[in-house]
């Protein structure tokens, strides 16, 4: 079946699915081996969602992070009906949320330390960029971004849910994961909303870094949430909160007392971390809970994750166990004997614990740590065009004011300029004041003025 793109572009697509999800099915684009198409299901196309298409095609992110972003590349139609969208075809490899993953039958349980620090990296140089560009992803879940487990390279998938602002339109992320999204995203879904229907504005690059926040946890701390806990067994009338829960109540028991609840058993400590990512968790989640703006950005993050890769050791047991180097003894080697101890206590049949049964081959590392001077010139340039945009009616008014007060200066005893400057003036301040009401009276006024007086 042949597609047309915008333009002159044609593509052929094959008459076989590679995938199906939820929304529609991705094909290969024949002849064209670094492409693939979404076609979305009939019910699931719109206008706005063409509209967002068209906008993210025609200003993509900095060209050196797309093999690192399913980044739409051309918008697709048939007979003229908005279809889908073509994208690059991009190495899937795993989930990030099977990264997480504990326990003796966890796929990647001796995956090093080290590789999960440079998987945290990455995160925070995609999310960079992405910020750089002036977009904002909105749906972070770990299903939607993809790891090479070997490399540690990492690619943002579904780019076609995220959260997109001009400045007319909100085309807005309806999509979301409870545990990635932050407490006043959960406070706009009270009284039955939804992330469809929730209040704008939704998502922020605040929001983004929350999500973030909770990536970098993840991967530092045995794949645990960071609001997840557990109740303490003499206090079980205490109900069991889930993560989202805690997210709401702004309790991060990592750091907080709260009472009957500690962190789960396998969950290392906190303080086996060094003091500057304690500080950026604590900004995250304690600090960000009341103001948002608080959370690190992905640059901070990723300066403080290259530090920690310079001061590891490695456990003398097993050599997927490297830890912060100030530390008297392995926290992983702790927190498995802990979770043994527990699963011992309890006669459950998943009985399990790490098998480190020989040493895991070194992944190879290969961070992609830029810094993207062009993508910040441009994502600055563009904030520098949307404020002034914003404030126009402002500067008009202050420069017409201006005028205004050049004409009284000048007018040398002639009472007609005189007047004509106070008149400027006047509207100036006018055009201060109301914006672009006052814009649009003023200019009248002005025009009015030259048509009476000549
Ligand atoms: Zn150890």
């Amino acid at each position: 079946m042949t597609y047309n793109g915008k333009g002159n572009a044609q593509y052929n697509l094959s008459s076989q699915y590679l995938k199906a999800g939820g929304e529609g099915e991705i094909y290969d684009i024949i002849g064209q081996s670094g492409l693939v198409a979404k076609i979305y299901k009939p019910g699931k196309v719109n206008y706005e969602k063409e509209r967002k298409l068209i906008k993210m095609v025609s200003s993509p992110p900095d060209k050196s992070v797309l093999t690192q972003i399913a980044w739409p590349y051309d918008v697709l139609y048939n007979a003229g009906n908005f279809v889908g969208f073509v994208m690059p075809k991009m190495k899937i490899n795993e989930d990030l949320n099977v990264i997480y993953e504990y326990g003796s039958t966890a796929k990647y349980r001796t995956m090093q330390w080290e590789n999960r620090i440079i998987i945290a990296q990455n995160l925070c140089v995609v999310l960079n960029y992405i910020h750089d560009s002036g977009y904002v992803c909105g749906d972070l879940n770990p299903k939607n971004i993809s790891v090479d487990p070997v490399t540690g390279f990492v690619v943002f998938l579904d780019t076609d849910s995220y959260h997109i602002v001009d400045l007319l339109n909100v085309y807005r992320c309806d999509v979301g994961m409870p545990e990635y999204l932050p407490v006043e995203i959960h406070k706009k879904m009270h009284g039955g909303k939804n992330l469809a229907t929730a209040p704008l504005p939704t998502f922020s690059m605040d929001t983004d870094n929350f999500a973030l926040a909770v990536h970098v946890f993840q991967l530092l701390m045995n794949g645990v949430h960071p609001f997840a806990c557990a109740v303490i067994p003499s206090q079980s009338s205490v109900p069991h909160p889930q993560p989202s829960d805690n997210i709401e109540k702004g309790e991060f028991p990592f750091m907080q007392n709260i009472p009957g609840i500690r962190i789960p058993v396998f969950a290392p400590k906190i303080s086996i971390l060094p003091k500057d990512l304690q500080d950026l968790f604590k900004r995250a989640f304690i600090d960000g809970h009341t103001s948002p703006d608080l959370r690190p950005k992905p640059d901070e993050w990723h300066s403080a994750l290259v530090g920690l890769t310079q001061e590891l050791k490695t456990c003398k047991k097993f050599a997927h166990h490297q830890y912060y180097k100030s530390l008297s003894s392995c926290p992983w080697c702790e927190a498995d004997k802990a979770f043994e101890k527990i699963m011992e206590n309890t006669s459950t049949p998943a009985r399990s614990q790490i098998n480190t049964s020989g040493v895991p081959p070194r992944p190879s590392v290969s961070a992609p740590v830029r810094t993207n001077w062009v993508g910040a010139f441009f994502g600055t340039l563009g904030k520098i065009l949307l404020l002034i945009g914003f404030y126009l009616p402002q500067i008009l008014g202050v420069l017409i004011s201006i005028l205004g007060l050049y004409f009284m200066v000048t007018a040398n005893w002639d009472f007609g300029d005189f007047f004509m400057g106070a008149v400027f003036i006047a509207i100036g301040i006018a055009i201060y004041i109301t914006k672009w009401k006052g814009l649009l009276i003023g200019g009248g006024l002005i025009g009015l003025f030259y048509m009476c007086t000549s």
